[in-house]
């Protein structure tokens, strides 16, 4: 019951993005587990390719508030964009919203005998995180994202640090 209402509440909050921001869907990327493997990390393929979740506060980008945006590890996929970065001191990155409605994708998780609601690249069906309702208001939404299926690319407008 939990996840599904995560789920209709992220569904809907993208929903409302149509309006403001047009974009359209990113080409799927299909690759066989075998090619996945040739092109990410043990860990990547782990967390992304088999839905395993890093260790919290030791990864790369908990604590990190650099302007930029993050691609998809896998596939580089716009994902999220460090204005939608907080700290949610969980131990993984927090982002409030994606880049574009398109960008991710959403999914029921019933595993571990939780009801948690998937959050996945739209582009190459990777593994990202979850979401979940104890995000930052106005929207209230928490992407909880593995850093090690993210990509970091500075913003070259702003060479100084947030905070
Ligand atoms: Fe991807």
């Amino acid at each position: 019951m939990k996840g599904n209402l995560v789920a209709l509440a992220v569904l809907g909050f993208l929903g409302c993005q149509v309006e403001a921001a047009e974009t359209k869907p990113p080409d799927k990327i299909t690759k066989t587990d075998d090619q996945w493997k040739q092109s990410l990390s043990p860990a990547q393929f782990c967390i992304m390719r088999q839905k395993g979740t890093e260790a919290p506060f030791h990864n790369k980008y908990d604590s990190f508030f650099q302007p930029g945006v993050y691609q998809c590890a896998a596939c580089g996929n716009q994902l999220f964009s460090s204005d939608s970065k907080y700290d949610s001191h969980t131990g993984w990155p927090a982002f409030f919203r994606p880049v574009s409605k398109d960008s991710i994708k959403v999914e029921k998780d019933n595993s571990l005998g939780m009801e948690r609601t998937e959050v996945l690249c739209a582009k190459c069906d990777s593994h990202l995180g979850h979401v979940f309702l104890d995000g930052p208001k106005p929207g209230g939404l928490h992407f909880c994202i593995n850093s090690a299926c993210l990509n970091f690319i500075p913003d070259p407008a702003s060479k100084t640090a947030k905070k």
